[in-house]
């Protein structure tokens, strides 16, 4: 492996067939014809495809691959793959190795697998993968991966990246008449930038091999909480101990092959917990390259006899994970439209971005916190670790300073001597990265960014993503469509402002989103509080969502129905499998070694003849009687689980509500039986094992 830093530039992106390597390669007609497809999402001829399709099957021969495959995101949250080797047989039984356009343009998968939330019907199984030319083709372990889109043949979306691409190209549509009216004439696109920042646990592979609840639904079901836990907060930015430093070295080379910008990394606020955050990129790319993360970091684990644990909450009674989606639009030329300019018309255009994300997250904030309704997330929000389930945005002081101001229609700043004019006035400087760390809040604008805090570690970013760039697509258009045919430019802006700031400055919120008394204060404002999964998906439907993301062409109704059924489906599959795997380890691992424990205290006690037998016999008693209350939760467990029945959204309540709860409950017994019980009759390794190996 490449260890010397000093060749980091080479190794960057060496498994990319990226625009270098393109340029490169390509011939100079089918460089251009690339580029004005990606540019203007102009489609390509089959002879341009067939040329490079030749170019990047000898880039990957040359480098070892044997196979191609069209990489795609299915509904399953994670990416799928099917690999085809380049061989066709030639005359002598001999094979030539090749790859068409064809091929690199289409692919037909079987889709019938792969969740459709019954959009496509049985008997229509195929699917078909179609090449994305605006993310790059890369090589892992043999293989050219050619990221596609993935739709059903009667041309359904049955992936995360169609949508996502569809949302990009709205959103810069309505950004681009908004920037014509302030003047710019230059910009032809504006790209959603992201950066997702991917916390983790790192754990033994040992432990992990012995808990059926970290290999069946990677966290633990049961685990009583060991006497230090993450209170003296000696994790958080700590020193990063050799085996750890090992493996985040070991994901930086990996990465960085690959092509993802790999920055930083650190220990986070939980034992074992740590983070990754790449530099920030189109969203499309910062996409692909997270779910391709995700893969390589439980790759690389494996090597160093570790366990990636991406789940949002693998231990109770400790931080979870997150993934901080920061998001910001930026200009082709550069500009990065959130940050506060230096000139009075920047500051206009400015405040005229905030004000619409302010007015679409206000009108969409459900929509929002059902793009991160998750089973695993449920751990989390709202569980004063996470930001709460409540969506709100942080603006820091100043910026709601000059919020207020506007609202107001007063002084800002200098009291008594001036009015904020809009468009004539130069905004007083809006500190970069001003936030005060509000780590509560689930939106928060950081500097020229807005950082949003609600998604699960394990999930796709390509939800948040497809919402937030169509939200603001929705936003802009209306203000386009409002400011475009103005007679008097300067004071139309100021006062759609004002409005828009008045109507909604119910969604900002600077104060601890963790205080008992904003959950309060929220529902006085109005806003939603969905507190759980069960409560949250409906909202996907609901129809103002549906009426938006049709409008905008994004989805069609049925497309959404089938989407929230598919996230209905997925909870009740995963709190059952859940539901499964605890009945399993209690009746087959904890009652026996329970029993077996209180059996040789009896035994004890017998043998000690004469002797006080107390503590054998107290404790034997405890743990009889405890064992009983928790054979009783099982087989209640059990009769709940063969009950779940009925209509999907009432059946996610149902898991919701009782199994999750009867959960909860053996949890409780078993936890208070494994601080009972001798270490050696215990069947799993102990939450102190696992957190604290190293
Ligand atoms: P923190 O943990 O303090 O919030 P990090 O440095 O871990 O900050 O992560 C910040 C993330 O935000 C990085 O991925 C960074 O590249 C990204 N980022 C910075 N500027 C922008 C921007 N204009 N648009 C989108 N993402 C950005
Ligand atoms: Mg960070």
């Amino acid at each position: 492996m490449e260890k010397n830093p000093s060749h980091l530039p080479e190794l960057f992106g060496s498994m990319v067939f990226n625009e270098d390597t393109m340029k490169q390669r390509l011939s100079p007609a089918s460089y251009n014809a690339w580029k004005k497809c990606i540019e203007n999402t102009s489609p390509l001829d089959l002879t341009i495809a067939n040329d490079i399709a030749e170019a990047m099957k000898q880039w990957a021969v040359e480098r070892g691959a044997t196979h191609f495959t069209h990489w795609f995101q299915p509904m399953t949250g994670y990416t799928a793959e099917k690999h085809d080797s380049f061989i066709t047989p030639a005359p002598g039984g001999r094979v030539i190795l090749e790859f068409s356009g064809k091929e690199l343009v289409r692919g037909e998968p079987d889709a019938s697998s792969f969740p459709s939330g019954g959009l496509r019907a049985t008997f229509e199984a195929r699917g078909y993968t179609a090449w994305d030319p605006t993310s790059f083709a890369f090589l892992r372990d043999g293989t050219l991966y050619i990221p596609t889109v993935f739709c059903s043949y009667s041309g359904q979306v049955l992936d995360k990246k169609t949508p996502l691409l569809r949302s990009i190209e709205e959103v810069s549509r309505q950004a681009v008449r908004i920037l014509r009216l302030f003047g710019d004439t230059q910009t032809r696109r504006v790209i959603p930038q992201v950066g997702p920042e991917q916390e983790y646990f790192l754990i033994d592979q040992d432990d992990f091999a012995k808990r059926p609840d970290l290999r069946m639904c990677g966290r633990t079901l049961l685990g009583a909480k060991p006497p230090k836990g993450q209170e003296l907060e000696d994790h958080y930015f700590g020193a990063i101990r050799p085996r750890v430093a090992a493996y985040m070295q070991d994901l930086d080379q990996e990465l960085w092959k690959l092509g993802v910008l790999s920055k930083t990394k650190h220990n986070e606020v939980a034992p074992c917990q740590h983070e990754m955050a790449p530099i920030y990129t189109d969203v499309n790319t910062a996409c692909d390259h997270n779910q391709l993360t995700m893969d390589v970091m439980k790759k690389v684990a494996k090597k160093h006899h570790l366990v990636c644990l991406l789940h949002e909450k693998p231990f109770a009674g400790v931080n979870g994970s997150g993934k901080h989606d920061n998001w910001s639009l930026s200009t082709d030329t550069g500009r990065n439209l959130f940050k506060p300019g230096s000139t009075p018309s920047q500051n206009a255009q400015f405040l005229l971005f905030l004000a619409a994300f302010i007015k679409g997250v206000d009108e969409y904030q459900d929509f929002l916190r059902v793009t991160v309704a998750f089973a695993g997330n449920d751990h989390r929000l709202g569980a004063q670790e996470a930001p709460p389930a409540i969506v709100s945005i942080f603006l820091g002081d100043d910026l709601s300073a000059v919020v207020d101001a506007i609202i107001r229609g007063t002084e800002y700043a200098d009291p008594g001597k001036k009015n904020l004019e809009i468009g004539v006035d130069v905004l007083p400087a809006i500190p970069q990265d001003n936030t005060d760390r509000n780590r509560t809040s689930p939106l928060a604008f950081t500097g020229n960014k807005f950082e949003f805090r609600m998604l699960g570690s394990s999930q796709s970013i390509a939800g948040p993503n497809i919402a937030l760039n169509t939200i603001m697509a929705e936003e802009l258009q209306q203000f386009a469509d409002e400011l475009e045919g103005s007679q008097d430019f300067q004071s139309d802006l100021q006062k759609l402002l004002r409005r828009v700031f008045t109507e909604h400055q119910r969604i900002i919120f600077n104060g601890n989103g963790y205080d008992e008394s904003w959950v309060e204060e929220a529902k006085k404002r109005g806003l939603c509080n969905l507190t759980s999964t069960a409560d949250a998906l409906p909202c996907y439907t609901a129809e103002k969502n549906v009426s938006l993301f049709t409008r905008h062409g994004i989805f069609t109704p049925e497309e959404m129905q089938a989407r929230q059924d598919i996230h209905m489906e997925n909870y009740c599959t995963l709190l059952s499998i859940e539901g499964l795997t605890l009945l399993g380890m209690i009746r087959r691992d904890v009652l026996p070694a329970v029993s077996a424990y209180s059996a040789e205290l009896c035994g004890r006690a017998d043998k000690k003849k004469g002797l006080s037998c107390r503590y054998e016999t107290t404790l034997a008693a405890d743990i009889s009687e405890k064992t009983d209350t928790l054979m009783a939760a099982a087989d209640q467990l059990e009769a709940d689980l063969s009950r779940c029945g009925g209509e999907l959204e009432e059946k996610v309540r149902y898991f919701h509500e009782t199994v999750a709860a009867d959960m909860s409950r053996i949890r409780e017994l078993a936890d208070a039986l494994e601080t009972v019980t001798a270490k050696e009759y215990w069947p799993y390794p102990s939450y102190s094992d696992i957190l604290f190996y190293m």
